[in-house]
């Protein structure tokens, strides 16, 4: 009766491949190796003396003129952007991406060379739930260049990217939800693209020794150079969306939300991928254990226990912190490891099982049906649930409260509640109960 969350995932087994950095010219190969749950990706330079291995954190994040550089000390990996896109797009948690070079291969220029290698590999089912970032309500940063990153809650990663050159030459426009199967089809091909403007500077100071029309789209006015062909009529906007979702994968997980974007840049993108870390980590201090106020007519564990004949480990109400009317009550119960039941749901990987909700549900509506009959000499005996959904997985450390309102008491026998469970604002699971009055 739980619901199912999503597991992390890992590449099935070491794959590599070889190319040119776009920065120094010189021939880099990659590796990317498995990694354990809750690892995160990490780069290792095999180049290196002792090897070191830098997390792809926003913390971690240098410099962002024209790619997105990592470091650490003295430790440098440029030009992360297209790998790690791909890494998260394709729904890699966890690995080990060795170079001996300070940048991955460039490649097209696209994300082609990242898909394929993961492909190769494998992506595997690890124990570990999957950890998520859920957009609560809207975000945004805006930048002096004009870029606009807006982010909204959604159930799914969503992109909405609309690029445009200078004096909005080459606007393009696209919209789509990211998913393994539509960032390979539609996203990962997509090219770089520079102006010529720009990057003419660049090669005079030979800051590009890598860089050519073999992995890069030049604009020159109106003129659009490459060694192919336009692989879309949109390559740009295309383009754009892979870099956001290769800057916001330094976030370190995966994001439920719609991203809405208007000229974005690594600078923009890198923003939005701190304000999300900021708020995840306010999010998790939150989720430390806090004092729940005793609200007006709450109830405190003595006073539940008498009138509920459960007991450990069966009581599954804390406390109430306060009735709302006649027909409405809201109750807290705190979920740590140590509750019996997760030493089977699962090993290794703790769920709140849905029907132990159903259980809390059930408990707090009886707190409210005998308040209302003013009465314990009667037990109220759980007779059905209707629409019952588990929408989230409940963990250890959650902080679950529980809202139950009477909808409808038939006679002095006979009652339903609608009942729903939410933890850090969002609800994880909901259901209509009802009930049948009999004399102790
Ligand atoms: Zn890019």
């Amino acid at each position: 009766m739980a619901s199912i969350p999503e597991l992390q995932h890992t590449v099935g087994k070491t794959a590599g491949f070889s190319g040119t950095s776009l920065h120094t010219g010189e021939k880099v190969s990659l590796k990317l190796h498995p990694a354990p749950a809750d690892h995160g990706i990490k780069f290792k330079r095999k180049d290196l003396q002792d090897e070191p291995t830098i997390d792809a954190n926003i913390d971690n994040l240098k410099t962002v003129e024209r790619a997105t550089t990592l470091g650490e000390g003295a430790m440098r990996v440029h030009t992360v952007e297209h790998v790690l896109a791909a890494l998260s797009a394709m729904g890699v948690d966890n690995a080990v991406v060795e170079m001996d070079a300070n940048e991955p291969p460039i490649g097209d220029g696209s994300a082609q060379s990242y898909v394929d290698l993961i492909k190769k590999a494998g992506v595997t089912a690890q124990e570990q739930p999957r950890r998520f970032f859920d957009v609560r309500e809207p975000m945004h940063v805006e930048s002096k260049t004009g870029a606009l990153l807006v982010l909204l809650p959604d159930d799914t990663f969503r992109i909405s990217c609309t690029q445009a050159g200078p004096n909005n030459r080459f606007a393009q426009f696209l919209s789509t939800e990211i998913t393994p199967a539509v960032f390979e089809r539609e996203i990962a091909p997509a090219r770089t693209f520079v102006y010529y403007e720009d990057v003419q500077p660049l090669m005079e100071k030979n800051l590009i020794k890598g860089g050519s029309l073999e992995n890069a789209i030049v604009i020159r006015g109106d003129a659009v150079l490459s060694k192919e062909p336009l692989r879309f009529a949109d390559e740009f906007v295309r383009h754009k969306i892979l870099d956001i979702i290769g800057d916001l994968a330094l976030v370190g997980r995966q994001i439920r939300g719609h991203v809405v974007a208007v000229k974005p840049g690594h600078a923009a993108n890198a923003e939005l991928a701190r304000a999300l870390a900021r708020e995840q980590t306010r999010r998790s201090a939150m989720s430390a254990p806090r004092a729940i106020p005793l609200g007006d007519g709450g109830l405190d564990t003595d006073e539940i226990m008498k009138i509920l004949p459960h007991r450990y480990p069966f009581l599954m109400v804390d406390r109430v912190i306060g009735f709302e009317g006649e027909n409405k009550i809201t109750a807290v119960k705190s979920i740590t490891i140590n509750e019996p039941f997760f030493q089977g749901h699962f090993p290794g990987h703790p769920v709140m099982p849905g029907v132990m909700q159903v259980e809390a549900m059930a408990q707090v509506a009886s707190l409210l049906l005998f308040k209302l009959a003013k009465t314990t000499s009667r037990i109220g005996y759980f007779m059905s649930a209707d629409g019952v959904k588990f929408r989230k997985p409940v963990l250890p450390g959650d902080t679950m409260f529980i809202h139950a309102e009477l909808t409808k008491s038939r006679g002095e026998r006979l009652a339903k509640a609608k009942c729903h469970c939410v933890v850090n604002d969002a609800v994880v699971s909901e259901g209509e109960l009802m009930f049948m009055f009999l004399d102790k």
